[in-house]
């Protein structure tokens, strides 16, 4: 083998790992896909809040819902569809407390790289499960590891259906239930998504911590809803809006139009002018209507002059 062909080799072995890596990390990230709508959180005029458990139903479920209903709170559970068939009754007893069901897929497998009938298969048995246990309504589905990538968007896409994440995870950041509220806490906002593994066997720390993630944030004068009524309480303000929406898109780099620190910006009175840690992102108060929400102007653009470096050629 020549250098000459050596170097192309090796090249492209590179630019293939690159562009691998690439595509790995946008698969799984949490406020960006390549098309198609993403739910990571919802604008909302309300201080509205949604818990979601992953990956039941289990054998523990029936003690969170017995913690639900002492909080009185209502959730909404993501199930793998394989599990449904495991634990029909508790299904039928998590619908029978009023909650929600999503789709988790059937057998919890990470959808990329995946045929499109076995994209098919995993959301549409499961579908058919949550309906069999009475469920009316939109379903929301949540890949498996939040993974996604081209196959799993186009196809929820072409049936106008949402890529549902979250954008709370408080049991992938801390083990200790101490750790998980605060984390909580520390970051919800009106229209977060939390999402908790309650569900499963180790996570005892995770169903310690729900208690106090509820009264804590109750507290601090939130409304916990399941994510249907979240989401059709940020459609009372506006059209739903998808991740490729400049203004939504990578929300957690952006000044949010909605929210002025923990306080919900509410339509009619506009209350939030400026967000301190974004300077130039100015907010105008103005009348909203229901279906007509608040717009932010956009934010100037910053220019930050960068120093100027010295190069040869400007040396006199
Ligand atoms: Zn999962």
């Amino acid at each position: 083998m020549t250098w000459r062909r050596l170097t192309w080799v090796l090249a492209t072995l590179a630019s293939a790992l690159l562009v691998g890596r690439s595509a790995w990390q946008l698969s799984g990230s949490r406020t960006r896909q390549l098309f198609g709508e993403l739910v990571t959180r919802v604008p909302v005029g309300d201080s509205l809040i949604a818990l979601t458990f992953d990956d039941g139903p289990t054998a523990y479920t029936d003690s969170v819902l017995a913690q639900l209903a002492d909080l009185d709170a209502p959730a909404t559970f993501f199930m793998v569809g394989r599990a449904m068939e495991q634990h029909a009754e508790v299904v039928a007893r998590v619908v029978e407390a009023g909650h929600e069901l999503g789709n988790h897929s059937y057998s919890h497998r990470r959808l990329v790289l995946k045929r499109p009938r076995t994209i098919r298969s995993e959301v549409e048995r499961t579908d058919a499960l949550i309906r069999a246990a009475g469920q009316e309504g939109e379903i929301f589905f949540r890949p498996p590891y939040g993974k996604r990538l081209v196959g799993l968007p186009l196809y929820l896409t072409r049936r106008d259906r949402p890529t549902v994440l979250w954008d709370l995870e408080p049991d992938t950041y801390h083990r200790d239930a101490a750790g998980m509220v605060r984390y909580v806490l520390d970051r919800a906002r009106p229209g977060s998504i939390i999402l908790l593994h309650v569900e499963i066997a180790s996570r005892e720390q995770g169903r310690l911590a729900l208690g106090e993630i509820v009264t804590g944030l109750r507290a601090r004068g939130y409304r916990f809803v399941t994510l249907s009524r979240l989401i059709a309480a940020s459609e009372e303000l506006g059209p739903r809006r998808t991740s490729l929406d400049p203004s939504l898109r990578g929300n957690r780099e952006l000044p949010d139009p909605y929210v002025c620190g923990s306080t919900a910006y509410p339509p009619e009175t506009g209350g939030c002018r400026e967000r301190p840690e974004w300077p130039g992102a100015r907010y105008e108060a103005q009348e909203a209507g229901p279906r007509s929400p608040p717009r932010p102007s956009r934010p100037a653009a910053a220019v930050i002059p960068l120093p100027r470096t010295r190069r040869s050629s400007d040396a006199s």
